[in-house]
C-alpha cells in the first residue's frame, strides 16, 4: 500500500545511486540507462561537476524570490540567448509550465493585434504537458480524455503536412501562432521532412504567426545541437525547453525573439520557484559541461552508431518495421504493441521505454560512450528478436 497518488504505473525498481550511464538499485544490481530519466539526465548520474558546483550554491542560496535580483538566473538568460540567438527569458519549472508560457505568449500577441479569440495550430501526435492549456494542446486523446472541458483556441492539423497548415491560414484568421515540436518524442520519435520548420517559417511569416518550438525534449544538445531547429535554416519566435536543462533540477525555459520577446509586462506571468539560483546554477553548469566536454558532437556520433548497430543487428528482421534517430533520439518501431518489453528489458539490466504502444524509444545520456553505446545495443537486439519471435502480443 501506497500514500501516493495512483498516477504512474511504476516499475517495481528502486535505485539507490548513479554514475555516468550506470544506476544501482537497492539489491546492488547495475543498470545500463538507455532512458535518463526520460532525456533530463543529459550529464548522466552523479556528474562530478555538476554535483560539486550544485553543492556549492546550496551552502550558499537556494532562494530569494523574483520579487529581486538573481545573479544566476540573469547569466543563464544570457548564455541561453547567446547560443540559441533569442532576446529573452523567462523561466519556471516543469516543461509544460513553458509551453503554458508560450500559449499566454501567444494570446497576448494576438490581443495585441486586435483579435478577440486568438488561436494556435497544434499538431496531432504531439506532447505539450500535462496542464490544463497543455494537455489540450496536446495530440492525444488518452491524455485529455476526463478532463473535459478543454480549452478553446486550439486548432489541429496532422504533423508533418505543411498543406495543412496552409489551409488552416486560408481560412481561419484567428490564428496567432504554431506550437510544434521539431521531432515529436512522445509521439514515437516522427522526425519530419527536412524542409519542414523552413516550410511553417515561411507560412508564419507570410500570415504574421508565431513560430513557436517546443524543445524541452529535443533541445539541450540531444539532436546534435544545442536545439533540433538548429539544423534548419530558421529561428523560431519563440521556444520552451526543461528537461536536459538542469540535469535533474527542476527548471523550464521560454524563451522568445523580436516582438514575442517584449510581450509580458510586470503582472503578466510569474512563478515563485522559477529561476531560482539553484536551478540556474544546474542550469549554468550543464551548459558549460556540454561546452567543455563536446557532448553535442558525441550525442550525434554516439547516436548515429547506436542507430547503425541496430540497422545492422535488426533491420529486415520480420515485425522490425523502422529504425530511426536524430542524435541521441532513438526508435526502433515495432509492428505491434510492445509496452512488455521495457519489462524484459529491465530484468536484463537495461532500462529502456516504450511510446506510442510499438516504439521503443531510447533517449540515452548525452555522454554515452562507444563501449557503452556497444553494450546497449548487444544487449538490446536480442530482446527484441525474441520478443519478435515468439510472436509477442
Ligand atoms: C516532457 C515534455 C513536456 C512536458 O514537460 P513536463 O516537465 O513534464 O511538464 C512538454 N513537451 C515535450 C515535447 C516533452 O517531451
Amino acid at each position: 500500500m501506497s500514500y501516493l497518488m495512483n498516477t504512474y504505473a511504476r516499475q517495481p525498481v528502486t535505485f539507490l545511486r548513479g554514475e555516468g550511464v550506470w544506476l544501482w538499485d537497492d539489491a546492488g544490481n547495475r543498470y545500463l540507462d538507455a532512458l535518463a530519466g526520460i532525456a533530463v539526465n543529459g550529464l548522466g548520474h552523479a556528474h562530478p561537476v555538476l554535483s560539486a558546483a550544485i553543492c556549492e550554491q546550496v551552502q550558499n542560496l537556494i532562494h530569494t524570490s523574483n520579487i529581486y535580483q538573481v545573479q544566476p538566473q540573469e547569466s543563464l538568460a544570457e548564455h541561453l540567448c547567446r547560443i540559441s540567438g533569442m532576446d529573452k527569458v523567462f523561466f519556471c519549472n516543469s516543461g509544460c509550465e513553458a509551453n503554458e508560457a508560450a500559449i499566454k505568449l501567444a494570446r497576448l500577441y494576438g490581443h495585441g493585434k486586435g483579435i478577440a479569440t486568438p488561436t494556435i495550430v497544434v499538431m496531432e501526435k504531439s506532447f505539450h504537458g500535462r496542464t490544463m492549456a497543455t494537455l489540450t494542446a496536446t495530440g492525444n486523446r488518452k491524455v485529455q480524455a476526463g478532463f473535459e472541458p478543454l480549452l478553446t483556441g486550439f486548432v489541429r492539423v496532422p504533423y508533418n503536412d505543411v498543406e495543412a497548415v496552409r489551409q488552416v491560414a486560408g481560412h481561419n484568421h484567428d490564428v496567432v501562432a504554431v506550437l510544434v515540436e521539431p521531432v515529436e518524442g512522445e509521439g514515437g520519435i516522427r522526425i519530419p521532412d527536412a524542409s519542414y520548420l523552413h516550410d511553417l517559417r515561411q507560412i508564419c511569416d507570410a500570415n504574421g504567426w508565431l513560430l513557436m518550438l517546443d524543445e524541452v525534449q529535443t533541445g539541450m544538445g540531444r539532436t546534435g545541437a544545442w536545439f533540433a531547429f538548429q539544423h534548419t535554416d530558421i529561428v523560431p519566435d519563440v521556444m520552451t525547453l526543461a528537461k536536459g536543462l538542469g540535469s535533474g533540477v527542476p527548471i523550464g525555459a521560454c524563451l522568445a525573439r523580436g516582438v514575442a520577446a517584449e510581450l509580458f509586462k510586470p503582472g503578466n506571468h510569474g512563478s515563485t520557484f522559477g529561476g531560482n539560483p539553484l536551478a540556474c546554477t544546474a542550469g549554468l553548469t550543464t551548459l558549460q559541461i556540454i561546452e567543455d566536454d563536446e557532448l553535442m558532437g558525441n550525442a550525434a556520433r554516439i547516436g548515429a552508431a547506436i542507430v547503425t548497430g541496430f540497422e545492422r543487428e535488426l533491420a529486415g528482421v520480420a515485425g522490425v518495421k523502422a529504425i530511426r534517430g536524430y542524435g541521441m533520439m532513438i526508435a526502433i518501431e515495432l509492428d505491434r504493441p510492445c509496452a512488455e518489453l521495457v519489462k524484459t528489458a529491465l530484468a536484463e539490466r537495461l532500462l529502456i521505454n516504450v511510446t506510442a504502444e510499438n516504439v521503443v524509444r531510447l533517449l540515452p545520456p548525452l555522454i554515452m560512450n562507444d563501449a557503452e553505446a556497444g553494450q546497449l545495443v548487444d544487449r538490446l537486439s536480442p530482446i527484441i528478436r525474441d520478443f519478435l519471435s515468439r510472436g509477442g502480443s
